[in-house]
């Protein structure tokens, strides 16, 4: 995928805000400190607020607009579609990891794939698996970490909050 299409899938993920979906929010009618930390909160506090506040995104019919917005905007406070502040940090993170991997060109996939058939299957050591694929030692290890990130990314969020609505 060129790096084009990928920013285009991107961009894709994270529409622009609408008013529309605010409009059928599940916390429009909840007590909105429980989405937004208190000066000064304990830990465990703020554990408590949080899980109420999940539990709330969990019902929500518009959790998925509701997460696009907030992670396309420096969104830094509160609970939002389901995940708090660091939650949402890591999911952009992880967007923009898989937004430069999709940039991988097919000809370093195929390198990719190549070498996990030389290394992983027949056991070569990587330095030999290079001079058979005819590049040098940097470019293949350069190569296999796009690659690995890239199988990595494809995988589903592995956060137990991110448990599908009926609307997602
Ligand atoms: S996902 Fe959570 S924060 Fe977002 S609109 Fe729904 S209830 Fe509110």
């Amino acid at each position: 995928m060129t790096a084009v299409a990928g920013i285009a899938r991107i961009a894709r993920l994270l529409r622009p805000p609408s008013a529309e979906w605010q409009r059928r929010a599940a916390c429009k009618t909840a007590d909105f400190a429980l989405f937004f930390p208190a000066n000064k909160e304990q830990q465990e506090d703020r554990e408590r607020r949080e899980r109420k506040a999940k539990a709330i995104c969990a019902q929500c019919p518009v959790r998925a607009e509701c997460l696009n917005y907030a992670l396309s905007r420096p969104e830094k406070y509160g609970t939002w579609g389901g995940l708090n502040e660091e939650e949402r940090k890591n999911e952009r993170r992880r967007l923009f990891r898989r937004s430069r991997t999709d940039a991988m060109s097919e000809h370093d996939w195929a390198l990719y794939t190549d070498s996990v058939q030389l290394i992983e299957i027949r056991g070569l050591p990587l330095a030999e698996a290079a001079a058979h694929l005819g590049v040098d030692v940097i470019t293949l290890r350069r190569v296999r970490r796009q690659g690995i990130q890239q199988a990595e990314d494809a995988a589903p969020i592995p956060s137990k909050n991110l448990a599908p609505t009926s609307r997602t």
